[in-house]
C-alpha cells in the first residue's frame, strides 16, 4: 500500500548491463526522475515479477511513459504456476476497461515471457525461480549467484537451500514476532534465521507492513542489525551498495519515498558508481543502529 512516504514494490538493480527491475509496483514511477535514459539504443529493460498482486504490478501502466522507445521484457510466473501464460494473465490485468490499452498496445516493443520454476535464461541472465506459498503463488527469484529476492511468502525452510550461495538476500519482513506467521507473511526472527542458515552476507528487508510508523520501522531495523549487523530496511531511493568484493551490483529500492528532491535520485545513482571508500563509508554509517 503506498503511503505518504513510500510506494509499493519496485527495485532497480544495476550491474547487469540491463535496466533490471524487480517487481513493478507504484515505485516504478521513480524511474521518471532519471532523465535521458529512454533512448532506443539503450539496453532493454527487464522487469521480473514475483507475482501479479497489484502492489507488485500497478506500475506496469507507466511503462509506455517511462520507456517510450525502449525494448521491454516482462518475465512473470506463467503456465507452470498459473496454468496460463504470463502474457495471457497480463492481457487480462492490463486491458480495457481497467486501462485504456493492453500492455502490448501501449508498448509496441514489449515482450512477455514466462518465468518457470527452476532455471530460466532471459536476456543473458540466469534466473532461478521457486514457487512460494502465498494467497496466490509467488515466485522466489535468484539472479545468478549474486542476489535472491524472496517476497510475499512466509518464512519457509526450503528458502535456505534456494538462496544458498547468494551474498545478498532481499527478503520480505512484515514485522516482528511469530504471530505474523499466521498471516502468511514473514517475521524478522524467521528471516534472520534463514539468512544465517543460508550464509548470506547482507540482508535487505523489503515488503514491510505499510502500516508501521517511521519509528516502528526504525525499531525493526535496529532489531535486525543487533542480530544481523549487515542488514537494513529498504528505503525509497536509497541505494544499497554490495559488500566489498561484491560491488558488481548495486540496488536501489524504488518503493519508499522520503519526498526528496528528484535531483537526489541522480545523486543516488552517481553514488552507486563512486569509489569503494565512499561506499564503505556509507555502509558503515548505515550499520549503526538508530
Ligand atoms: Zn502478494
Ligand atoms: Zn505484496
Amino acid at each position: 500500500m503506498p503511503r505518504y512516504n513510500h510506494h509499493t514494490a519496485a527495485y532497480r538493480v544495476e550491474g547487469y548491463g540491463l535496466e533490471l527491475i524487480l517487481d513493478a509496483g507504484t515505485g516504478l514511477c521513480r524511474l521518471a526522475d532519471l532523465p535521458g535514459e529512454n533512448a532506443a539504443e539503450l539496453p532493454p529493460a527487464l522487469i521480473l515479477l514475483s507475482h501479479y498482486h497489484l502492489d507488485h504490478t500497478a506500475g506496469l501502466i507507466y511503462l509506455s511513459a517511462l520507456f517510450p522507445r525502449r525494448r521491454i521484457i516482462v518475465a512473470a510466473p506463467g503456465t507452470a504456476v498459473y496454468g496460463e501464460s504470463a502474457a495471457a494473465i497480463l492481457n487480462r490485468l492490463i486491458a480495457p476497461p481497467f486501462f485504456a490499452h493492453s500492455l502490448n498496445q501501449a508498448n509496441p516493443d514489449l515482450e512477455v515471457v514466462d518465468l518457470a520454476p527452476g532455471e530460466n535464461h532471459i536476456a543473458g541472465l540466469r534466473i532461478q525461480c521457486r514457487i512460494q506459498t502465498h494467497t496466490n503463488p509467488s515466485m522466489g527469484i535468484r539472479i545468478g549467484n549474486e542476489l535472491a529476492y524472496i517476497t510475499d511468502t512466509g518464512c519457509d525452510a526450503a528458502t535456505v537451500e534456494f538462496i544458498s550461495g547468494c551474498p545478498l538476500l532481499m527478503h520480505e519482513c512484515w514485522g516482528r514476532g511469530e504471530a505474523i506467521a499466521a498471516s502468511g507473511h514473514a517475521h524478522l526472527e524467521g528471516v534472520i534465521q534463514i539468512a544465517r542458515q543460508a550464509g548470506v552476507d547482507q540482508l535487505l528487508l523489503v515488503h514491510i507492513n505499510p502500516l508501521l510508523t517511521k519509528s516502528e520501522i526504525n525499531e525493526l531495523e535496529a532489531a535486525a542489525q543487533r542480530e544481523f549487523p549487515d542488514s537494513a530496511v529498504a528505503r525509497d531511493l536509497v541505494a544499497w551498495p554490495m559488500a566489498p568484493g561484491q560491488e558488481k551490483l548495486n540496488l536501489t529500492p524504488l518503493f519508499k519515498s522520503q519526498a526528496r528532491n528528484p535531483k537526489q535520485i541522480q545523486i543516488a545513482k552517481i553514488q552507486m558508481t563512486e569509489t569503494k571508500a565512499r561506499q564503505k563509508q556509507s555502509r558503515n554509517t548505515r550499520k549503526k543502529p538508530s
